[in-house]
């Protein structure tokens, strides 16, 4: 695989590791380009709300940005990539757009991980599983998704099908929801992230699913490939089997950026 385009790093508050190593263990995998993707600050909530385990803090972000941008020209053998993954949250569009145009990004990734302020990718907040319907979740969410891609604020979706993660599946197929996301994508122009990390947790799945990846080929929606990776050691972490799930639904390149500008390579 030539790319890893979202890693994390120590800065998010639940990851290890400082950005030289992810960038030394993604040159000793012979990655082309390493992007990082850490957590925007929580933009979205009052100051006093915002937990430092789950993102940066505000003052950080223009650290983090420095700190990526200097590493970009160190090594001849590898494209450093300043990216971020910015929650999507209707209704605080212009907070995150205002933060999204202060820097150089190289990409936005937008992300799903609240539904009406319940974080339903964190470990924490798993009750929240409990007390609601697969189905209605599966709809919420995918209703949310194509929001965030149609805001304009992003290039390229994260983790598409994250609602999975802990093994909720809707008692409904799916497929309808897949179709209305990727054609709502490729209206919008956005690509949409294969990313490893289902397959280390319980939903044991690339996201998205085979079926929602094919819809999205279908629909000739870009594709860009992510671990997720918030250890060094991760990084890099089952793009094998993401380029494979790739060839099978009939990509044959992904989409790269700089400066929010996209272009292709070649698997
Ligand atoms: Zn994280
Ligand atoms: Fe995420
Ligand atoms: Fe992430
Ligand atoms: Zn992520």
């Amino acid at each position: 695989m030539p790319v890893d385009y979202h890693v994390h790093t120590y800065r998010c508050g639940h990851a290890e590791g400082d950005p030289s190593a992810y960038l030394a263990v993604a040159r000793a995998r012979g990655l082309r380009e390493i992007g990082f993707a850490d957590h925007i600050p929580l933009y979205f909530l009052p100051r006093a709300a915002r937990d430092p385990s789950l993102a940066m803090a505000d003052e950080d972000l223009p650290r983090y940005v420095s700190e990526i941008n200097a590493l970009k020209n160190v090594y001849p053998d590898i494209a450093v990539r300043l990216g971020i993954e910015a929650d999507y949250v209707p209704g605080h569009e212009k907070e995150l757009a205002h933060i999204l145009g202060t820097y150089p990004f190289d990409y936005v990734i937008g992300s799903i991980h609240y539904l009406d302020g319940w974080g339903f990718d964190n470990p924490e907040q798993l009750a929240g599983y409990e007390e609601r319907d697969p189905d209605e979740l599966y709809r919420a969410y995918f209703t949310l998704l194509g929001q965030a891609a149609a805001s304009g604020l992003f290039d390229i979706m994260a983790h598409p099908d994250l609602i999975k993660k802990f093994g909720c599946r809707p008692a409904t197929d799916p497929a309808p929801l897949y179709e209305t996301a990727a054609a709502i994508f490729a209206r919008a122009g956005v690509c949409v992230e294969v990313n490893t990390a289902g397959l280390r947790a319980p939903a044991a799945e690339i996201y998205p699913a085979p079926a929602f990846l094919y819809a999205c080929r279908r629909f000739g929606v870009p594709v860009t490939v992510g671990s997720d990776a918030h250890h060094p050691e991760q990084v890099g972490a089952g793009l094998e089997e993401a380029v494979a799930l790739l060839k099978e639904a009939g990509y044959r390149s992904i989409a790269v950026f700089t400066g929010r500008r996209r272009s292709f390579l070649y698997l």
